[in-house]
């Protein structure tokens, strides 16, 4: 059954991780299927390479107790939004035909990050139409579009439109992220120091999931913007 419930993308293999890696994880403990996908190696990355970070990509899906991971192997730093790319991901989404598209924020410090969510996001409004033609080892696709696409908040202090509660989570979360073992604090690294190397970069990542925990009574939360407008048929679903 190809059929899952929620595709997250990331334009590096830490991103999801990081961004989203709580929320994925408290869908999967109840029963829901998640696929990831990286659409780069982060091969510019200061630290590691291609082949330590699938290593760890593979590792860290384990933890989120993915179904599978894959990597579009775009080009890290230079892919571009266009038909190609489009193309590749729109494959995807409707081999996948996820009902929620969890993807990068819309606008970050890393560059790659606003240009992946927008690709993505492009994709999963074309992977509807009926006139743009693919395939999947050999045989055509049917459309699929994703009932929502949400943004992850990353480094950047964009205002979530949703706040999703990890705090029975958050442990497993950390150790998702830690399993990207090249990237975060290492004492005994000698590659080169980077801002998300340092020991005050996870310690944020906990800071930021806290603070936003309080805006919903939780202990820690992750944070996400939507593009549709949410809606509800109860308001004592909400937290
Ligand atoms: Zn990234």
């Amino acid at each position: 059954m190809v059929q899952t419930d929620i595709l997250a993308f990331g334009a590096h293999p830490d991103d999801i991780e990081l961004g989203c890696g709580g929320t994925l994880i408290a869908h999967q403990m109840i029963g829901h299927s998640i696929v990831m996908v990286d659409l780069t190696y982060g091969e510019m990355g200061s630290r590691g390479n291609k082949e330590i970070r699938i290593e760890e990509a593979t590792a860290a899906s384990k933890i989120i107790g993915a179904k599978s991971r894959m990597n579009m192997g775009f080009s890290d730093a230079f892919f571009t939004i266009d038909e190609k790319h489009i193309r590749e991901l729109v494959r995807v989404i409707r081999h996948y035909k996820p009902r929620v598209v969890l993807c990068n924020a819309v606008n970050d410090r890393h560059p790659d990050h606003g240009r992946a969510s927008s690709l993505v996001s492009q994709a999963c409004y074309y992977a509807g139409l009926d006139k743009i033609k693919s395939q999947w080892v050999g045989s055509y696709q049917a459309t699929w579009r994703p009932h929502a696409v949400y943004h992850y908040v990353q480094f950047y202090d964009i205002k979530p439109d949703i706040l999703f509660d990890i705090s029975k989570v958050i442990d497993k979360k950390m150790e998702a992220i830690r399993a990207h073992t090249s990237q975060f604090y290492n004492p005994h690294s000698k590659e080169p120091q980077t801002l998300i190397s340092q020991p005050a970069f996870l310690d944020n990542i906990m800071a930021r999931a806290s603070y936003y925990g309080q805006y919903i009574g939780a202990a820690y939360a992750e944070g996400f913007t939507t593009e549709r407008t949410p809606g509800i048929n109860n308001f004592f679903h909400l937290l």
